[in-house]
């Protein structure tokens, strides 16, 4: 299996192992991790704190140059909060570890595929 999606997949162990949803990301520039992070709404009492967003934060400010230059990796299909952070951030690929519904009324996924490939 490709090192980011393990990299992602372990981050999912994790927040598993903090007792929260098992939902992994890391954020890649030019084959290197610059962030990574899990599910922390439970750990947190967050209402936004989900994979993708976790990792964005954890690699702090970078410049629009970088974000065109990365790929995201997560283990489930984004929801629409992470996809349209995905899509003002301009990172121009995410590669998904699966696709499908978390039966979570929140996570209110979209066809993430046909959404990003507008942009
Ligand atoms: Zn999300």
């Amino acid at each position: 299996m490709d090192n980011f999606m393990q990299a992602a997949i372990a981050e999912a162990q994790a927040g598993f192992a903090e007792g929260g949803i098992p939902i992994g990301s890391v954020l890649v520039h030019r084959g290197a991790v610059i962030g990574r992070g899990h599910n922390r709404r439970v750990q947190q009492g967050s209402a936004i704190l989900h994979g993708e967003m976790d990792a964005l934060e954890n690699a702090g400010r970078q410049s629009a140059q970088v974000y065109r230059d990365s790929v995201l990796y997560t283990t489930l299909s984004p929801c629409a909060m992470s996809s349209g952070a995905i899509l003002l951030y301009g990172i121009p690929r995410v590669v998904i570890g699966e696709n499908a519904d978390a039966g979570d009324p929140a996570s209110c996924r979209l066809n993430i595929t046909s959404l990003l490939q507008q942009y």
